[in-house]
């Protein structure tokens, strides 16, 4: 399900310029868990006067707003996503890079469990698989 950023400044009373509008837009359109790279090239065929520092600005405002989260994969790169309304965690292919996104109730009941275990409430987690494709051909 697409999350409308722009509702979610609206909401949060955000003030939405022009560009972070775009920026915004561009951030809901996308299922792939862009950097800020990845975001400044979409973002420039909307509008090319963009510069990668107001995407820069543009994520940690978001992010502070708590409508969009931060992911590190691995590869030293922060990507971004849309703050989803239903938590999924993410399988990472080491080759290719590309996102999985993944519920598992097991592992949810799971992770609650070994916090009670060790005393604790659990209210959030991460959990990031990185695999290579079974079926890739070597
Ligand atoms: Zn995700």
């Amino acid at each position: 399900m697409q999350i409308d950023l722009e509702q979610l400044c609206a909401d949060r009373g955000l003030r939405i310029t022009e560009q972070r509008r775009v920026i915004a837009r561009v951030l809901s359109e996308s299922e792939d868990h862009p950097d800020v790279e990845l975001l400044h090239q979409r973002a420039s065929q909307v509008d090319p006067k963009i510069s990668i520092a107001t995407v820069y600005r543009t994520v940690r405002l978001f992010e502070e707003a708590g409508i969009l989260d931060r992911h590190d994969f691995g590869d030293g790169r922060a990507r971004y996503e849309p703050a989803p309304e239903a938590h999924h965690d993410h399988l990472i292919d080491v080759e290719t890079g590309k996102v999985v996104e993944f519920v598992d109730p097991e592992l949810e009941a799971l992770q609650r469990q070994i916090a009670e275990k060790l005393g604790y409430r659990l209210v959030d987690h991460r959990m990031e698989l990185y695999g290579v494709r079974l079926d890739r051909e070597d």
